[in-house]
Formats: structure tokens, C-alpha cells, sequence
């Protein structure tokens, strides 16, 4: 039983590489947040994937004199690649 249970901890905290590239993403989103904090956003979640910016803003967008966060330089690319959509 505690054996299936260390088992079950380990699983838990096994990342894949992709997991690292998202800590990794979200220390520099939380790292930016300070630099952003005194900026007005048009929207308070990024748009692309629906995160709220409290979490941390790594890039931010102007587009029709609106200010849009991003957690990420890979959401923000998909904004500027196609905004009308979002
Ligand atoms: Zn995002």
C-alpha cells in the first residue's frame, strides 16, 4: 500500500520536458508581472489561452489602441498572427 502510494507521488511530480518549458514560462510571466503593474489592460485574461494575467504577463500587444497581456511570446505570436480572431 505505501508503496503504490510513493509510486502514485512520484507520477505526480515526473515531468516531461514540456512540462519544464511551462514552469520555465510561467517564472518569466511572474517575473515580468512588477514590470507590467502599473500598466492598464484592456483585458485582465490572455486572450489566446484564456489565462488570467494575476498569474503573470510575459508580452504585451498594442492593437486598435488596446492593450492586451500575454503569458507567453508563444501566445502572443498567435494574437499577432491572426487578432481578429480572439
Ligand atoms: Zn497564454
Amino acid at each position: 500500500m505505501k508503496i503504490a502510494f510513493t509510486l502514485f507521488i512520484m507520477a505526480l511530480f515526473s515531468c516531461s520536458k514540456d512540462c519544464g518549458k511551462q514552469a520555465e514560462m510561467r517564472r518569466e510571466a511572474e517575473a515580468n508581472r512588477n514590470k507590467f503593474a502599473g500598466v492598464k489592460f484592456d483585458s485582465n485574461i490572455d486572450l489566446v489561452c484564456k489565462m488570467s494575467l494575476e498569474e503573470g504577463i510575459s508580452d504585451t500587444v498594442h492593437y486598435n489602441e488596446k492593450i492586451y497581456g500575454f503569458c507567453s511570446a508563444d501566445c502572443k505570436t498567435q494574437f499577432v498572427a491572426a487578432p481578429e480572431r480572439y
